[in-house]
């Protein structure tokens, strides 16, 4: 999977070298590229805001800056699906991760101040797949943090990133829609907290029995939206 990133912060990706998605990268796996859009302005002090049409507080990003990035990144072959993070977007899920993990490239486009002017979306939309995704009902400084959730989620689930893929089958927000069970190592005491018996008892049956109503309970208790319809 290939991945461009357009931002003014092109150094926050620098963490996509450690870990899973470093060695992913280093395998090939994965190819990121962070593109940063002042290198697509013209002026001397790289300008890529100014005050909003109509008024108000902030300041909102340009669009010809974000019209030459896009340029250039989607003049590359390929059928990319380009990513706008906004807290106005639609919200971004295990299932938008899923079908994300098929493609083969995506493009972030960060945002930052009061975010970028709308017709930048539009015009994208005319030449490539966009998504106005949000990580959740908060808002964040600037896209990056949430480009990197996004980025995580979503590369974890291509084939070969994760060493063991059935890791990924009883997961939080996997298919089955309920909550992980709690997990516990070695050893079996710990502070005077003891690793449940039916964990230790090496029967298989029960164990799945008790994850599973772990689950159930733990989904109800915590997340109960997730149980509805
Ligand atoms: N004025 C915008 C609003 O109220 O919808 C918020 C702009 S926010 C300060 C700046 C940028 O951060 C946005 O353009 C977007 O890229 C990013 N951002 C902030 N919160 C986000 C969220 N919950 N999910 C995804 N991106 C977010």
């Amino acid at each position: 999977m290939r991945i461009d990133i357009v931002t003014i912060f092109p150094g926050f990706f620098d963490v996509l070298d450690v870990s899973l998605l470093g060695k992913a990268r280093l395998q090939g796996l994965l190819q990121v590229r962070a593109h940063d859009l002042r290198d697509y302005t013209h002026d001397r002090h790289r300008t890529v805001d100014d005050t909003p049409y109509g008024g108000g507080a902030g300041m909102v990003m340009r669009p010809e800056p974000w019209g030459e990035a896009l340029d250039d990144v989607l003049a590359e072959d390929g059928d990319p699906v380009v990513i706008f993070p906004s807290p106005a977007g639609e919200r971004f899920s295990q299932p938008i991760a899923a079908e994300l993990a098929q493609e083969g490239h995506l493009v972030f486009a960060c945002g930052r101040y009061e975010g970028i002017d709308q017709r930048v979306v539009e015009h994208t939309a005319q030449r490539a797949r966009v998504r106005e995704l949000s990580l959740g009902d908060y808002v964040l400084n600037g896209g990056e943090v949430a480009a990197l959730a996004m980025i995580e989620a979503i590369a974890r689930l291509v084939p070969g990133v994760i060493g063991n893929p059935a890791s990924l089958d009883e997961e939080s927000h996997s298919e089955l829609g309920l909550l992980e069970y709690p997990s516990y190592t070695k050893p079996a005491a710990w502070r005077g907290l003891e690793v449940p018996d039916v964990l230790l008892s090496g029967n298989h049956g029960a164990i799945a029995r008790w994850r599973r109503a772990q689950q159930e309970e733990r989904t109800r208790r915590v997340r109960p939206d997730l149980l509805q319809d």
